[in-house]
């Protein structure tokens, strides 16, 4: 502790030569040096206040950091995307934009679908701002133009088209231009035979397109039943959290569904439910290991395996030799 007191000392002393330093074995309980000539009066200790202890900053401080939500440890935006944005510390899996997990799973990005469509606002909706003023923040916010982003690439020597939810952009709620481009993605696949994956993380519908997000539901079901027919893999990635209308069409309509630990996964919320049935529900009721203990989800998959075996279970179904599923 003495060390950590005396270093702001030592450099007050050597803005005056005349000064003498102080004795480098006194503790933090030694009286102030009152010695202060040359220094400034926000600097200048206080009689019988004791100084305040600085410490050298450490490199999570002066690099750019997250904190951890479960632990609340800093951990520094290098080493958390390095680690795949699960923490160093607790193991917790930290949000992921669209664009990176897409970019992540991916070997090869050979192009990107569905930038065309733009969202329409023909209910004009307003809550406490209008919709298009909504788009716009979230715009901002993200970089993106909506919720899903929809690429298509290599993953190892897999073809595959790929899309993914941003829980950022107005909570990844599914509108109509949503729907568009997974409808688009769902196309692709088709078109060129190849599996589709879709990691999603969504609150449902989007209010503001009214009738028009819920019809959603129905378009997405229709393409992957069209999938399911021409025998294309679909596989979703259940990701923190899926609800309400997007849980109720594509993101139960998988082939296999993954989910990654303790994700939160459900049509209504908790609270909701707890109003209707009157009865608590307790942990960890709606988290991933809940519902593959009940059969809704097939494996609950760490981050840092689920590209792996994502490739082992496409390679599989695709029939590719020599793979262990
Ligand atoms: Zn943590």
């Amino acid at each position: 502790m003495s060390q950590l007191v005396d270093k702001p000392l030592i450099m007050a002393n050597n803005m005056t030569d005349t000064i003498t330093k102080p004795d480098m074995t006194t503790s933090n309980n030694a009286e102030p040096n009152n010695n202060v000539a040359g220094q400034s009066w926000f600097n200048r200790p206080i009689p019988g206040v004791k100084q305040q202890l600085t410490a050298p900053l450490s490199a999570v401080e002066t690099e750019p950091s997250t904190k951890c939500s479960n632990c609340h440890s800093m951990i520094t935006n290098t080493s958390l995307i390095f680690n795949s944005y699960v923490c160093p510390h607790c193991d917790h899996h930290l949000p992921m934009s669209a664009r990176e997990r897409l970019n992540w799973l991916l070997d090869q990005v050979n192009g990107e679908l569905g930038q065309e469509f733009v969202a329409k606002d023909p209910l004009r909706f307003v809550d406490s701002k209008p919709y298009p003023a909504r788009m716009a923040e979230a715009q901002e916010k993200t970089g993106e133009s909506e919720a899903l982003i929809v690429l298509y690439g290599k993953l190892r020597n897999l073809d595959v088209v790929t899309c993914a939810f941003d829980f950022r952009f107005m909570g990844g709620s599914m509108g109509s231009v949503v729907g568009d481009r997974f409808v688009q993605a769902a196309e692709k696949a088709l078109e060129d035979k190849v599996p589709l994956v879709c990691f999603a993380a969504s609150g449902g519908a989007r209010m503001q397109e009214g009738l028009l997000s819920l019809m959603q539901m129905a378009r997405t079901a229709a393409a992957i039943e069209r999938l399911r027919i021409a025998g294309i893999p679909y596989i979703v990635v259940l990701t923190n959290p899926v609800y309400g209308g997007v849980t109720a069409s594509l993101a139960m309509l998988g082939d296999i569904h993954l989910a990654e630990p303790k994700a939160m996964i459900g049509f209504a919320g908790k609270r909701v439910i707890e109003q209707t049935v009157r009865e608590t529900l307790e942990e960890p009721f709606q988290r991933a290991e809940f519902l593959l203990e009940h059969g809704v989800v097939d494996e609950v998959v760490h981050r840092h395996q689920m590209i792996e075996t994502i490739y082992r279970l496409l390679a599989k179904l695709s029939r590719m030799p020599n793979v262990d599923a």
